[in-house]
């Protein structure tokens, strides 16, 4: 009966470990998405600073031929100062330069606006740039890294799963099946320890009688509430050892 207790432990062991090993290997697709995310975030700011760049440039050619356009106005109109012959006239077409050239010194005002305003996003698009290809390395290499990890928990999960194999094959079947049923019944916990007089599946205080077998280990008993299987590991021997050799 001590070997298959000793069995049904061993098998606990590695059932837990397989289950904490498939929950981490829920959670790592999930990291794996949250970093996609992060990465699309970044290729939006960046869209989002290209735009602004790329309108302004617009702006600016707007702007720009905008001002060519009224320097050709006022050529024009100087060259028709030569060919008037009134003063009026003359008069009447200086009104009208003075008033164009007005409206160019403005917009040449506004084109600066435009230059500064597009120098600064320039400025901008570039530290993100700069950014961007950091942070993308940094989360291409969290994504590697994570992908590496699912690599090696499904081999450590098929290690486990032939150890399991070979477990199983020792254990008498009735054990097995009583433990299968005590695993579906209890979400992965069959085989549980008793602590201090408390069985750590379901915190029953074991009664003393039982709790005086069970800390013999020498056969198979179940918690009276939670119907586990149930083992005692000896804790105290290591003080006890330590103070024997003082
Ligand atoms: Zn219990």
């Amino acid at each position: 009966m001590r070997e298959v207790l000793d069995t049904l432990i061993k098998l606990q062991e590695i059932d837990s470990s397989i289950l904490s090993l498939k929950q981490t290997l829920e959670i790592i697709p999930i990291e794996i998405k949250n970093f996609e995310k992060k990465m699309d975030e970044i290729d939006k700011q960046f869209e989002n600073e290209n735009k602004k760049v790329i309108n302004l440039e617009k702006k600016r050619k707007e702007k720009e031929l905008e001002i060519e356009d009224i320097n050709e106005k006022i050529n024009k109109l100087k060259e028709k100062t030569s060919q008037v012959k009134t003063n009026k006239e003359y008069q009447a077409l200086l009104k009208e330069i003075e008033t164009i050239q007005e409206s160019l010194k403005k917009e040449e005002e506004n084109l600066l606006l435009i230059l500064y305003d597009l120098d600064e996003a320039k400025k901008v698009l570039k530290g993100i740039k700069g950014d961007i290809d950091k942070k993308k390395k940094e989360i291409e290499d969290k994504k590697k890294e994570l992908e590496n990890q699912i690599n090696i928990i499904t081999q450590q999960i098929d290690e486990y799963k032939k150890e399991r194999r070979q477990i199983i094959s020792k254990l008498p079947s009735e054990f097995y099946e009583e433990y299968m049923e005590l695993m579906k019944k209890h979400k992965g916990l069959a085989v549980a320890q008793v602590k201090n007089s408390v069985c750590q599946g379901c915190f029953l205080h074991i009664p003393p009688q039982l709790y005086v077998e069970i800390k013999l280990n020498q056969s198979i008993y179940h918690c009276p509430q939670c119907g586990r299987f149930l083992y005692y590991k000896p804790e105290e021997k290591l003080e006890q050892t330590q103070v024997q050799t003082k």
